[in-house]
């Protein structure tokens, strides 16, 4: 095991853990990053001193760098911020980047939904293999000096023909994964989705990154 990540040191076990600020303060995030992360590490976070930041990049990586840089430049600490788009192929990559924002500059998750199902109809995608999507999330570690350390998890799956399932975040009741049983992403408990899920990968590649040589 290594005692550095680019010259960050990472303490043995039993010792200090590391200290991270999150760039978002949504307590359900924190949580999630939390397990995902694991032991070693002590999050905080975002403060509320530190404004929300608008993610106007064009890509998933200058977003979570604005995010990070934005937190990490106000608390001198290294900071963890992820980015995730929703790929689908029949609509050239839409919404992409714009997943959040994709039926409008407020559009709630159903309507995004609505609009994903509609454009898809209209494309005449038809049966799961015309109707390809994939979630990918960049996860940036930046370091108040701009030294960084950058992940990417990807899940594919289909869009299925309704939305189905408990869960109503973002696409989760319209995401069949391929590596699943049929099931949803809202259909399925939280642990069994981030097993392989795009922001479980991309977290648990960075811890990977910051434990190991
Ligand atoms: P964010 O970058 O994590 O804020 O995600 C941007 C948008 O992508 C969200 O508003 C959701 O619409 C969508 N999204 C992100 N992660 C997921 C997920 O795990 N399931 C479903 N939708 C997601």
């Amino acid at each position: 095991m290594s005692d550095s990540v680019q010259g960050h040191p990472i303490p043995p076990a039993g010792l200090r853990p590391v200290q991270l600020v999150l760039a978002t303060a949504n307590p359900d995030k924190v949580a999630e990053i939390a397990e995902i992360l694991g032991e070693g590490f002590e999050l905080s976070p975002r403060p509320s001193s530190v404004p929300e930041v608008i993610e106007d990049g064009d890509t998933l990586e200058a977003n979570a760098r604005l995010k990070a840089t934005a937190v990490a430049d106000a608390t001198g600490l290294p900071a963890i911020a992820d980015d995730t788009g929703f790929e689908v192929d029949a609509l050239g990559g839409e919404p992409g980047v714009r997943a959040a924002r994709f039926a409008g500059p407020d559009a709630s998750y159903a309507e995004n939904v609505t609009k994903v199902l509609r454009e898809l109809e209209r494309a005449g995608a038809h049966g799961p293999e015309a109707r390809a999507a994939r979630f990918v999330t960049v996860a940036l570690l930046r370091h108040p000096d701009g030294r960084e350390v950058l992940c990417e998890g990807v899940v594919e799956g289909t869009i299925a023909p309704e939305p189905r399932g408990e869960g109503a975040f973002g696409y989760d009741p319209v995401f069949v994964p391929d590596e699943g049983d049929g099931r949803t992403f809202a259909e399925m408990p939280a642990r069994d989705k981030h097993a392989i899920s795009h922001r479980g990968r991309a977290f648990r590649a960075l811890a990977d990154r910051l434990t190991s040589s």
